[in-house]
């Protein structure tokens, strides 16, 4: 077996006297797309925080590609290649696709890297004179996507890239997915509402109330999703 990119151990962390999260294990495996999936509240993006380095862990292990890095800054796992796509887009209204790019591909050799960009989302090409804040919903999360391909990262982490969009959108975004991650970058994809996410990952975990609730394998897991989904809105 190959040392995963990343492995949670036990990992709890708090925000001030009140633990959020309570013994987290998870591993991704390199090229491997991890579904992170739960309800509101379950800690998803707390966990999220821990491995970019946001929020430091009370108790446990985190390391990227074998190395311990529990206490490492966001600023130290960026520079080794972790890279997070937050929930809600983060896009600048009033700046147009190309200066995203710009701002976004330092290091990388900007030119180049909007090339690569712009092979992977001819879309984006059509409309890099265009503002953010004038496209639609599902565009505007293609240019958060592709901000951070850009930067070529080791390790994505996408927070909720479907919220409030159309199915068929979310759908072709996940298609970009795949083609980012048939590249060999390794994903998790943390996702509230089910989606067709667990078609997309090679593995899956469950989350509720700051814990792992399931973990494995998609196919495994979409029989028991529903029952847990219902449980947790309870
Ligand atoms: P959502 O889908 O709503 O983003 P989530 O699964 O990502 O939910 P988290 O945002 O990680 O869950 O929240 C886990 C718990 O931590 C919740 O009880 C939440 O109220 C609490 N929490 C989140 N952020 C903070 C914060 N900055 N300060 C205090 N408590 C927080």
């Amino acid at each position: 077996m190959t040392t995963p990119i990343l492995e949670l151990r036990g990992v709890s962390a708090a925000y001030g006297q009140i633990e959020v999260l309570h013994g987290i294990d998870l591993t991704l495996q390199a090229g491997h797309v991890l579904a992170v999936l739960g309800p509101n509240g379950a800690g998803k993006t707390s966990t999220v925080k821990v491995i970019a380095g946001l929020l430091r862990p009370t108790n446990g292990r985190v390391e990227l590609c074998g190395r311990d890095v529990t206490n490492a800054s966001a600023d130290q796992l960026s520079r080794a290649g972790v890279c997070v796509v937050p929930e809600g887009r983060g896009v600048f209204p009033r700046l147009s696709v190309e200066e995203h790019l710009k701002l976004s591909a330092w290091g990388t050799g900007g030119r180049e890297a909007r090339a690569r960009v712009y092979d992977a989302f001819p879309r984006l090409y059509e409309r890099r004179k265009q503002l953010a804040g004038t496209m639609s919903g599902g565009e505007q999360q293609m240019l958060a996507l592709s901000r951070a391909i850009a930067r070529q990262p080791a390790l994505l982490i996408v927070d909720e890239l479907s919220m409030g969009l159309a199915p068929m959108v979310v759908e072709q975004l996940y298609e970009h997915v795949r083609a980012v991650a048939a590249q060999g970058v390794s994903i998790v994809l943390v996702e509230q509402f089910v989606h067709d996410v667990l078609g997309l990952a090679d593995a899956a975990i469950v989350m509720q109330h700051g814990t792992v609730v399931r973990s494995g394998h998609p196919r495994d897991l979409a029989e028991d999703l529903a029952g847990l989904y219902l449980a947790a809105s309870r």
